[in-house]
């Protein structure tokens, strides 16, 4: 079983509420799926490709973690 890994985004804006550095990026079934544990949107890169023109990919930015979060 894998353990998940919930990690929070630094510097990611949710494209739900526009909330800043709220979004947890964690590993569910091999896709890599961004929840913003302000107002529980959930996508992952497989659901929404990048819009051309929209805001910046936050899993491409997941390099900038913030903290590790453990249920
Ligand atoms: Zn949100």
């Amino acid at each position: 079983m894998a353990r998940q890994r919930k990690r929070f985004i630094a510097g990611a804006q949710c494209p739900a509420c526009n909330a800043l550095d709220t979004l947890m990026l964690f590993v569910e079934d091999d896709v890599e799926t961004v929840e913003c544990v302000q107002c529980k949107h959930r996508f992952s890169e497989r659901d929404e490709p990048a819009q051309p023109g929209g805001q910046p990919d936050p899993v491409a930015v997941n390099k900038n973690i913030i903290g590790i979060f453990k249920p």
